[in-house]
């Protein structure tokens, strides 16, 4: 009998832009100072809207040397740039040092998405996330790699709390996906005209990506032409 009560209060409940009325966050231990690192403008958009309606003081870390080629790199950059600069939240444009990234992934070629080279990937971002926080006087970091429904939460927020740690830095494991964070991030990708990217990120991702259409009879990517629309929503990976 509870359940069904339960089940139709779910049901009228509506988590759109439109009529979310967003709660007011609050940081774990009232830190002050939040470093989020950004992967991409869809990914983001949500948290941060999430974080600005929260009065909660965030600076954007676009650190993604693992986007590739560079070219989309940029596109991704420049997408989250463009919002922050809209919604005034500063933003911090770090280096694009692939080397160390294709050097830090050595032997991990072949591995799955959300395998090894995967938290190798996340390791190396996290780390220059607390290593900034902690020069800067940033006392809390967060990601929004998590919001995404093609990654693996576990994965990424153990990553943060890993890597963060030799920096004291403490790694907020906010759960962006929960009450209709997932498609409110997509709602407001097609409000914004994100670009939409079509993998993960790294030359591994894009070769599988395009493995598994070219199975499948479908074209390879065709990078930097497509962003969400109002009249056609699709579900892209990021990274
Ligand atoms: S698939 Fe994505 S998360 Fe994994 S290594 Fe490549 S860019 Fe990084």
């Amino acid at each position: 009998m509870g359940g069904i009560k339960k089940s139709k209060k779910m049901s009228q409940l509506d988590y759109s832009l439109a009529s979310y009325k967003r709660p007011r966050l609050s940081t774990p231990n009232a830190e002050k100072k939040l470093l989020l690192h950004s992967c991409c403008a869809p990914c983001a958009g949500e948290v941060m809207e999430a974080l600005v309606a929260s009065d909660i003081d965030t600076t954007i870390f676009f650190y993604n040397p693992n986007i590739h080629p560079i070219e989309e790199y940029e596109i991704r950059k420049n997408e989250n740039i463009r919002f922050a600069k809209k919604l005034g939240m500063p933003i911090v444009d770090v280096d694009y040092d692939r080397d160390e990234w294709f050097q830090r992934t050595k032997g991990q070629e072949n591995e799955p998405e959300r395998g090894e080279r995967c938290s190798t990937c996340f390791d190396m971002r996290f780390e220059r996330t607390a290593q900034y926080a902690a020069d800067n006087d940033f006392d809390l970091i967060s990601s929004t790699l998590g919001i995404s429904r093609w990654k693996d939460m576990d994965q990424i927020n153990a990553s943060g709390v890993r890597s963060s740690a030799p920096y004291n830095i403490p790694y907020w494991d906010f759960n962006w996906r929960k009450k209709g964070g997932s498609s409110r991030m997509l709602e407001l990708s097609k409000r914004e005209g994100f670009y939409q990217q079509e993998y993960c990120g790294c030359v591994y991702s894009l070769r599988d990506s395009n493995r598994w259409r070219v199975s499948r009879g479908r074209e390879k990517i065709k990078r930097g032409i497509k962003f969400y629309q109002e009249a056609k929503l699709e579900v892209s990976q990021d990274g």
